[in-house]
């Protein structure tokens, strides 16, 4: 099977680095020389475009930073659907919106090229390990292909549905998350202020009915939970920016069927105010610090 990658970043980098060492034959195309260089030294074959790297390919692994990123390297000028072969596939394990998977099938369709989508859970961290949950919107007919590539890169893969279904469950996801995260950081924040040392506190929360990831895995005050971002000043974590991001996608979704995500919102707004203030790459439970008179650092 030949393999097309493109889109080399912090996940892409060592989801085709997976590829590679899983024994596969992978062609790949970034616009960053750095990131070509990285995939290179890894046994990866590099292409001078996007076209070049699918031209052969059965199935092409996209991982980019945005919709319109996606939308230019399937449907543009020089988008590889121009040049895919009949019967190759494409997944998409891009976070975008899930309209725009969606019209992108649509065309990928009509020139018998499949399309789905993959985002994933797991960060840099899980990219790395090759234990990403893949959240897959595809019909069912495609699927043993798909995740026949999908499996080097993650441990748990998801049929969420059609396509554009796995990116509806990574939005619902990191909503609750983003939500929940603050929710975790506005409450330690306040026993904190009102005189409960956050270690006692945070072991009642995790034995009570306020415990979440948020809580227990993934604390946002310093010292409670040794392998969190908090813990090590905020940093190597899943950035602000990247949540305010899916907030954004989360909130837009929501308009598009007249729902009220009040709280989704009230957020998102709290992590623009913390991209705005120049935080936007700590991690995003750094959101504590809008509740403390003083920063805590562990
Ligand atoms: P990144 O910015 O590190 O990597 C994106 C790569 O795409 C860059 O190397 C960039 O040069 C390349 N690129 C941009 N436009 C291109 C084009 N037209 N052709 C070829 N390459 C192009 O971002 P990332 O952290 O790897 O994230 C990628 C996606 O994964 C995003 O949609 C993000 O929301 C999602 N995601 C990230 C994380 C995380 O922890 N970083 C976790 C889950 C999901």
């Amino acid at each position: 099977m030949q393999i097309a990658f493109i889109g080399l970043g912090n996940m892409g980098g060592p989801m085709a680095h997976n590829l590679l060492k899983a024994g596969q034959k992978v062609y790949g195309f970034d616009l960053s020389p750095h990131a070509l260089e990285q995939f290179s030294q890894a046994g990866g074959i590099i292409c001078d475009s996007p076209q070049a790297a699918a031209r052969q390919a059965d199935v092409v692994v996209t991982m980019l930073p945005a919709a319109k990123h996606v939308q230019e390297v399937y449907l543009g000028d020089k988008g590889i659907l121009a040049v895919l072969k009949q019967g190759a596939h494409c997944i998409d394990s891009s976070t975008i919106d899930p309209q725009t998977i969606q019209e992108i099938a649509k065309v990928a369709k009509s020139r018998e090229i499949s399309v789905c989508d993959a985002p994933v859970s797991g960060g840099t961290l899980g990219a790395q390990a090759g234990t990403l949950t893949f959240m897959v919107g595809a019909e069912h007919d495609v699927l043993i292909t798909v995740s026949s590539v999908l499996k080097h890169m993650g441990s748990n893969i998801v049929h969420c549905g059609d396509v554009g279904t796995g990116q509806i469950a990574k939005i619902c996801n990191n909503l609750i998350l983003g939500i929940s995260m603050a929710a975790v950081a506005e409450g330690m924040a306040l026993g904190a202020q009102l005189g409960i040392d956050p270690q006692a506190l945070a072991g009642v929360i995790n034995s009570s009915t306020g415990r979440c990831w948020s809580s227990e895995v993934y604390n946002p005050w310093p010292g409670i939970c040794p392998n969190a971002p908090a813990s090590r000043g905020y940093r190597d974590g899943f950035a602000a920016q990247l949540m305010l991001k899916d907030l954004g996608l989360a909130v837009q979704a929501a308009q598009q069927v007249d729902q009220s995500v009040v709280l989704g919102e009230f957020v998102r707004q709290h992590y623009q105010q913390l991209c705005d203030e120049g935080q936007g790459h700590l991690d995003f439970s750094n959101i504590i610090q809008h509740y403390l008179p003083e920063p805590v650092l562990a």
